[in-house]
């Protein structure tokens, strides 16, 4: 038996994309049914850093910056190494300010700080309050207060459903049931796929060879990708994937492939399984260090941290926050408790128990203590800058076993400026929409080969309202999204 619910427009995944788009479908005038296969709205959005990249805001302006498109649209395409879809950054960009910054404050998001991201060269990176988390919470709540869409939690969508090639529905389990669901238009919010350790090594299959670690959301394993491919969605810059470096495999993960970024330890340095230092530490970005660690042979590393060193220390997973705080006690579980993280009272002890040679690391260490005592800004080897550092000096000592992990996924199926999904003769796939990570953030790869920071959960915002906008059109609701841009003419 299988049960039927009518509406104008279904939405799979509510993350910052799916409820983007309800809202903007909503206020086109549409009724909107949200499918989320988990108990709770808010997907990875949710538990990421928040920080979104926009540009000439009020509060860059309270901190005397003066920040532009064109500035933002330069970076960004330098930045991007070739492979940025143009057409979307700039509609991206260019809507920042009204369509992102003022929106998400008009829905309850409190912008409160922000902070410099490599590649950028003013301050975009805008933090709201309570980060991803708090963000979500307003959105999400916003969301139920308008009564913006019939919300389904415990919903996998399994199934998109066409007649004549046109998208008219949704196949999904509800709590065990068999649900159907009849729509004039279908969005795609599904998000990554960097979940999904075959999917990663599909798309890069000379990673095979090394360990890498599934490192989104845990909703994040492609299934939308899935449904979308069966109807003949175009899919590009699938390899081109985002790894961070600062990652040590969960050994509470039973499965052994999930990994945890840990953060807020700028004191540390990392060495290869030779026990060399081979990067400047401070530049911990994708496009800097994930490339360095992956020119390691083998492609790991070990962070070294004295005990001064791990107080400030955060691991970016819900086991190690409550309400958006820092678990300290977990985090010392994770330090204590770890197979792939040693602790030694001596750093010949503690280089012996990481197997590297250990005159170059106890060479390594001498040296980087050497620059404080000489009061040195930056230590001579590498270049790092000694500002937030210190010497190692106070055991026990530390090091935690670094593999890259798979973050953002910055390919995905090819849409138009409406979402529209788009077929290999670049055709739109009749009533059906796609925003967020599924489409690489927006349309398909608006970053390219790097991201700015930001340029992750912003665009899949923003594509959401797009989406919602132009779907609830397709369904006979509003003018399509409008929105305002942002131009110095
Ligand atoms: C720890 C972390 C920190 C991050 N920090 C930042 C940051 O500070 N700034 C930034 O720009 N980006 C950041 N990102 C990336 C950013 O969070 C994501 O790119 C963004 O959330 C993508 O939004 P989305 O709506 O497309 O997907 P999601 O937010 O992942 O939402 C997708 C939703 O779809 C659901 N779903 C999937 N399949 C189905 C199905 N078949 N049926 C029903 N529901 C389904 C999922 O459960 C999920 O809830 C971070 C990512 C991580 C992992």
């Amino acid at each position: 038996m299988t049960d039927r619910i009518d509406t104008d427009l279904a939405i799979i995944g509510g993350g910052g994309a799916g409820v983007a788009a309800a809202l903007e479908a909503h206020a086109a005038g549409a009724r909107v049914v949200l499918l989320e296969q988990h108990d709770a709205l808010g997907g990875t959005a949710a538990t990421s850093g928040g920080g979104c990249f926009i540009v000439g805001t009020p509060l860059q302006e309270s901190q005397g910056i003066r920040d532009t498109p064109d500035l933002a649209f330069e970076d960004w395409i330098a930045w991007g190494g070739g492979a940025v879809d143009e057409v979307w950054a700039r509609y991206y960009i260019e809507h920042t300010l009204h369509d992102l910054y003022f929106w998400a404050e008009k829905h309850g998001v409190r912008w409160m700080d922000l902070k410099f991201q490599e590649g950028n060269r003013v301050l975009r990176w805008h933090r709201p309050d309570g980060n991803g988390f708090g963000l979500m919470k307003a959105l999400v709540d916003s969301l139920h207060s308008s009564r913006a869409a019939d919300v389904l939690t415990g919903a996998r969508a399994d199934a998109l459903v066409t007649e004549h090639g046109q998208v008219w529905g949704v196949r999904a389990v509800v709590d065990e049931r068999a649900v159907e669901i009849r729509s004039k238009a279908v969005l795609v919010a599904t998000g990554g796929f960097n979940s999904n350790l075959e999917m990663v090594l599909e798309a890069k299959p000379a990673l095979k060879a090394a360990r890498v670690m599934e490192g989104s959301g845990r909703g994040a394993t492609g299934s939308g990708h899935k449904l979308i491919r069966e109807l003949g969605g175009y899919f590009t810059h699938m390899d081109e994937i985002w790894f961070y470096v600062y990652a040590t495999p969960d050994y509470l993960d039973p499965t052994g492939r999930r990994g945890l970024v840990f953060r807020g330890t700028p004191g540390y340095i990392w060495v290869n399984q030779q026990g060399r230092r081979f990067h400047d530490e401070s530049l911990t970005g994708g496009a800097s260090a994930s490339p360095a660690l992956f020119r390691q042979d083998p492609a790991h590393a070990w962070a070294i941290l004295d005990t001064p060193m791990t107080a400030s220390m955060e691991v970016a997973d819900p086991y190690y926050r409550r309400a958006g705080e820092v678990r300290r006690d977990k985090v010392q579980e994770l330090l204590d408790n770890s197979p792939f993280i040693k602790k030694a009272s001596a750093l010949d002890e503690l280089a012996r128990k990481i197997d590297v040679d250990v005159r170059t690391f106890l060479g390594e260490v001498q040296r980087y203590n050497q620059a404080f005592e000489a009061g040195l800004a930056r230590e001579p080897a590498l270049g790092k800058s000694l500002q937030l550092s210190k010497p190692f000096d106070t055991p026990p000592f530390y090091a935690i076993q670094l593999f890259p992990l798979a973050r953002k996924n910055f390919g995905g199926v090819k849409t138009d400026l409406r979402c529209r999904v788009l077929n290999r003769h670049f055709e739109p796939i009749p009533g059906l929409y796609a925003a967020g990570e599924v489409a690489g953030m927006a349309g398909g790869h608006i970053n390219g080969k790097a991201g700015l920071e930001g340029t992750m959960l912003g665009p899949a915002i923003f594509s959401g309202r797009v989406a919602g906008g132009w779907a609830a059109h397709e369904a006979g609701f509003g003018p399509g999204f409008i929105g305002r841009a942002n131009r110095q003419e």
